[in-house]
Order: structure tokens, then C-alpha cells, then sequence
């Protein structure tokens, strides 16, 4: 978890590589379907323009999908997702039904006015200033809901600040999920 431009694919990318297993970005999956045309991605293409949140049923589509890759039965790391209760509620159906269960939330938190300096030099499409702005207050509206259910369900949360040296960052995470 972790608003936009915190380093959440950076750490998830270096953590799931140290880890073999595959790193499942929603994100990076939507805009994949949006370059390819597919129904899908003209689906979520006016919501993530303008910093909106896709659907649910849309993500636990494409969740639900990524998880019966072969390759995802070891374990697997989700990066942009559950952003939502109900994306949590639903993804605790996929991993009981396959017998599977979360280890551990990283929450990356980052101060806004580094956010906008971060993201106001990457130049995607969503990173407009108007886009951001919408991205960070939607993010800002559903993490604390989403970390009461995780907490509430006994899930580990490691809660890391995302400044500074991307190494060290990474670090600190795996220490704190004793890897
Ligand atoms: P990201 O790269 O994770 O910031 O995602 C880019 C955009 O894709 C977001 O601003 C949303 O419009 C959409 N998106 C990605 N993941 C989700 C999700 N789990 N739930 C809803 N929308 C999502």
C-alpha cells in the first residue's frame, strides 16, 4: 500500500525479485489494457485519467485472473492492491478458496509535497496536477478503512516511510518481515 509515487513498484520489484515470486501490479496491468485497446482498458480509462478508482469488480477480475497463473502458487506479492474494503473482502474470498492467506500489508506512507515534486517530473499520463491531486485525496479517503479491516483481521502491517535511500528502504522492509 502507499499513495501514488511512494515507491511502492520500485520496493515491490526489488522485493518480489529477492523473493521469486511474481509481483502483481494492478496498475501496471490496466495500462497495459489501455495501451492494447482492450475492452478493459477503454473501461478504465476515464477513471484512471482522472485519478478515480476502477471499479471492483473490474480489479478482482484482473486479481482473480493474475492469481491462476501457475507461477503464483508459491506466494505472490500484489502491489496497488486492495485499495478498497471491498477489494480486501474479495480478495480474502480468492485466497480462502485456494487455500491461501495474506502475510503481511507494507505501507509506504510519503508527505504529499514530496509526492507532487516526485510526480510532477515522471510525466505519465495520470501524473498531471489536477490527476495527482484527485489520486492522493482518493487514496487518502480509503487507506485508513482498509488498514482498521486489515487490522481488525490480524494482518501484519509494516508501516515504512518511503524517503530516502531506495536500498536502505527496501532493507528496513525485509527486516521488518524477518526475511
Ligand atoms: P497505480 O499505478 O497503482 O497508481 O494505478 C494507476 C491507476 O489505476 C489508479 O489511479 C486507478 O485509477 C487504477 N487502479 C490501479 N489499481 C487499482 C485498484 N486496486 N483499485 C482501483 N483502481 C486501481
Amino acid at each position: 500500500m502507499g499513495p501514488p509515487g511512494a515507491g511502492k513498484g520500485t520496493q515491490g520489484e526489488l522485493l518480489a525479485r529477492r523473493l521469486g515470486i511474481p509481483r502483481y501490479s494492478t496498475g501496471d496491468i490496466l495500462r497495459q489494457a489501455l495501451r492494447e485497446g482492450t475492452p478493459m482498458g477503454l473501461e478504465a480509462k476515464r477513471n484512471m485519467h482522472a485519478g478515480e478508482l476502477v471499479p471492483d469488480d473490474v480489479i478482482l477480475g484482473i486479481v482473480g485472473e493474475a492469481l491462476e497463473h501457475e507461477d503464483s502458487e508459491p506466494g505472490f506479492l500484489l502491489d496497488g492492491f486492495p485499495r478498497t474494503v471491498a477489494q480486501a473482502e474479495g480478495l480474502s474470498r480468492l485466497l480462502s478458496d485456494r487455500g491461501q492467506q495474506l502475510d503481511a500489508i507494507v505501507d509506504m506512507s510519503v508527505p504529499d509535497e514530496e509526492i507532487m515534486k516526485r510526480l510532477s517530473t515522471r510525466g505519465r499520463k495520470d501524473d498531471l496536477l489536477e490527476t495527482i491531486k484527485r489520486r492522493l485525496e482518493v487514496y487518502g479517503a480509503k487507506k485508513q478503512p482498509l488498514l482498521d479491516w486489515y487490522a481488525n483481521s490480524g494482518v501484519r502491517i509494516v508501516s515504512v516511510m518511503g524517503v530516502g535511500d531506495i536500498d536502505e528502504i527496501q532493507a528496513y522492509i525485509l527486516d521488518c518481515l524477518s526475511l
